[in-house]
């Protein structure tokens, strides 16, 4: 358990390594043009603005890393003490995949919080809630309630209800201590997991360390289909 401690230093890692096929388009979604910026310039503009995050790992597919570096050179204009804290690494087929290799790149920071670029609206209260809450109790994960009833589908057919109480959409800030995660890879090197974890906390659960949840709101949630480009391209 991480204890409270002023010296702490947090790392991001922004998985922004995916092709985005369900959006559709020739280019993958987070180089879109989301209110004037690509949709990835979003969240790693508001992690690298962060004073207490000092190091941003952005984490791409690997056939569009020159693409990446060339919007995030200084010559392109990205302010120089953000491109001082930024890092790009090539990512992985799976998105777990792309984030150990984020992870692997942190150097500096006891504590990581995993960002999906692909909620660009995650705000700056709650990604200080998730550090607050990973030094004083441990991993966390930003996660929303839901109020529709929730059935289990399967071929078209209804198998049965879930308590709505219960359940939760897990979002990102995904946050958990760089020392474990990088730990729990080496495991998982050795004696892989039987699934693909879709995040973090499937990993943590996994190995039975408990994941704290942090409320979060439909503002964070992830632009995914075109209809979800819509809805956030008409956010204020
Ligand atoms: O595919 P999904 O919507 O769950 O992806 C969530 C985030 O993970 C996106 O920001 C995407 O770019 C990233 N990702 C990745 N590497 C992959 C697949 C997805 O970094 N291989």
């Amino acid at each position: 358990m991480a204890h409270l401690n002023n010296q702490s230093k947090f790392a991001a890692v922004l998985p922004a390594g995916g092709l985005g096929k369900r959006m559709g388009a020739t280019v993958p979604k987070q180089l879109l043009t989301l209110q004037g910026k690509p949709l990835y310039f979003h969240s790693l503009e508001t992690f690298l603005s962060i004073d207490k995050i000092v190091e941003v790992i952005l984490v791409v597919p690997e056939d569009w890393v020159s693409h990446f570096e060339r919007e995030l050179s200084e010559e392109s204009g990205f302010l120089k003490e953000f491109r001082a804290k930024l890092k790009i690494v090539i990512g992985g087929k799976e998105r777990w995949q792309s984030v150990r290799e984020g992870v692997l790149a942190i150097n500096k920071a006891s504590y990581v919080l995993v960002h999906d670029v692909a909620r660009p609206f995650v705000s700056k209260e709650c990604i200080l809630e998730s550090c607050r809450v990973l030094e004083a109790q441990g991993a966390c994960i930003v996660a929303r309630p839901v109020s529709d009833t929730v059935k289990v589908v399967q071929a078209g057919l209804v198998q049965r209800t879930l308590d709505r109480n219960l359940v939760w959409l897990a979002q990102t800030p995904q946050s958990c201590e760089v020392a474990l995660l990088k730990s729990l890879y080496q495991t998982i090197e050795e004696s892989p997991l039987g699934f693909t974890p879709t995040d973090e906390a499937s990993i943590l659960e996994y190995f039975k360390i408990p994941v704290h949840v942090i409320p979060g709101d439909t503002l964070n949630d992830k632009v995914t289909t075109p209809k979800d480009w819509e809805r956030f391209s008409a956010i204020k």
